[in-house]
């Protein structure tokens, strides 16, 4: 009830939530407080949960913030949220985000932007929450769920994260199932939590991360207690310093918060190493092709024929034109633009199957920082603090949008875990967060590490 107040009274100024299920919420507590009274409470018993607008939850409104998708209502639960359910927690309702996961500032939503709860000390300014997952940072920043689901295919856990002083772990590709989650890019897509620390993190991947029959690329692997890497010592640690992240023009503070993540690991007993990972410039160019390719595919499913939104048409062909027209925004009908070019016959081999490659090389540099002892790197989450709503100069300029992703999306690219933790103030009072990098399926050095910062 607290939590359902809260959102009524905070969710006309932040928008946030795009859909509330109090009376789901409620059906869902009472079954708790049943399982509670009778002894038999599940790991996330009676916690009060708030979902992105990517999951299926079955009988609830699902439009992944697309126009596209009006209307539609799945008959189907994701993995992630079942487990999520199975545990005991109770769903508030969905949270916006950018149209189907494309974008850093969750301006894209057909919803409209999501307002991050922090405000700079010198402007009165709105500011982005950072996206895709900008309705699930938000939403637990400020109090409105106690913890939330988000994906993340180039930083739309970590970003947001880290625009709103919350954490965000991306586990490793095949950790969490993707069964029920709208497709993005399917080879770069993970769930994972966004939480108010890193305990809390750490309790919901545990509960939402599975293998699943129905998604293949999930991986049969036990789930460890990630809790209990909370508060560990990073005593001999090594960790690594990737010198190719020391970008141009980064900004006086975010060195500065990066030095200060150095300084709090080394004064805790952790070795600090300075490593090269030589391709990481080409990981934003080969992400823009991967990514939109992709996505040209898997939103090939919106058609007007089997979900949401249908234009009329005087025949078939017009009507998918029209449906399509209509039901997609301008960043993804641009991301379907590129895809579509990237995977075209004359221009595959020169773009795709390049990028392929330099993923390869991408996932190769990591393997050999690993391969030579380092147990996880730390980087900058972002290149910059949360930004204004409706910046002019990132409007009219996609790419320096994209720009936003230069830290993430390597992660994603070699399907590594990444963490986002907060670890100060910018200057204007904002919050800044750092990345922490791991092997493959060590989530657990990356939670240790990341409590060692928070
Ligand atoms: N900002 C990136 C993009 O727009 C990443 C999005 C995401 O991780 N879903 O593609």
């Amino acid at each position: 009830e607290a939590y359902l107040a809260a959102i009524e009274a905070a969710n006309p100024a932040l928008n946030a939530y795009v859909t509330v299920t109090p009376d789901k919420a409620r059906a869902m507590a009472k079954a708790s407080d049943e399982r509670l009274a009778g002894g038999e409470a599940g790991a996330l018993e009676g916690i009060p949960l708030g979902i992105k607008d990517l999951f299926a939850t079955e009988g609830v409104h699902m439009q992944a913030c697309s126009h596209v998708l009006d209307g539609f209502e799945p008959r189907y639960e994701s993995t992630v949220t079942a487990n999520l359910w199975a545990d005991g927690a109770v769903m508030l309702g969905k949270l916006n985000m950018d149209e189907f996961a494309m974008g850093s500032s969750n301006e894209t939503s057909h919803y409209g932007p999501v307002i991050n709860p922090w405000r700079r000390r010198d402007s009165n300014l709105d500011l982005v929450p950072g996206g895709s997952s900008g309705g699930s940072a938000a939403a637990v920043a400020a109090m409105l769920c106690a913890g939330a689901t988000a994906t993340d295919t180039g930083g739309s856990i970590r970003q947001p994260a880290a625009f709103t002083g919350t954490v965000g772990i991306k586990p490793t590709y095949g950790r969490c199932s993707r069964w029920g989650i709208a497709a993005f890019a399917s080879s770069l897509d993970q769930a994972g939590p966004i939480a108010r620390d890193v305990r809390d993190a750490a309790i919901l991947l545990k509960s939402m991360a599975s293998v699943d029959p129905k998604d293949t690329t999930s991986v049969e692997r036990e789930v460890p207690d990630y809790e209990a890497a909370v508060g560990r010592s990073v005593k001999g640690l090594r960790i690594g310093i990737p010198r190719e992240y020391r970008v141009e023009g980064m900004p006086a503070e975010i060195e500065a918060v990066w030095q200060r993540g150095i300084d709090w690991l080394k004064a805790a007993g952790a070795e600090i190493v300075d490593v090269s990972l030589p391709h990481t410039k080409y990981a934003l160019p080969a992400y823009y092709i991967v990514a939109p390719a992709e996505a040209s595919s898997n939103l090939a499913r919106y058609d007007g024929v089997r979900y949401g939104l249908r234009v009329p048409g005087r025949d078939v062909i017009e009507m998918y034109e029209n449906t399509r027209a209509a039901g997609f925004g301008r960043e993804v009908k641009r991301r379907i633009l590129i895809g579509t070019y990237v995977l075209s016959a004359g221009y595959y081999d020169a773009y795709y199957i390049r990028a392929q490659k330099v993923r390869t090389l991408i996932k190769r540099d990591f393997e050999t920082v690993f391969h030579d002892g380092i147990d996880a790197l730390l980087t900058p989450a972002t290149p910059s603090a949360a930004f204004g709503i409706a910046d002019e100069d990132l409007a009219s300029d996609p790419v320096k949008m994209y720009l936003n992703d230069v830290f993430t999306v390597t992660v994603n690219m070699a399907g590594l875990p990444g963490i986002a933790v907060p670890a100060g103030l910018s200057e204007t009072g904002t919050p800044l967060g750092l990345q922490l990098i791991g092997r493959p399926f060590d989530e657990e050095t990356l939670f240790t590490a990341a409590a060692a910062i928070e």
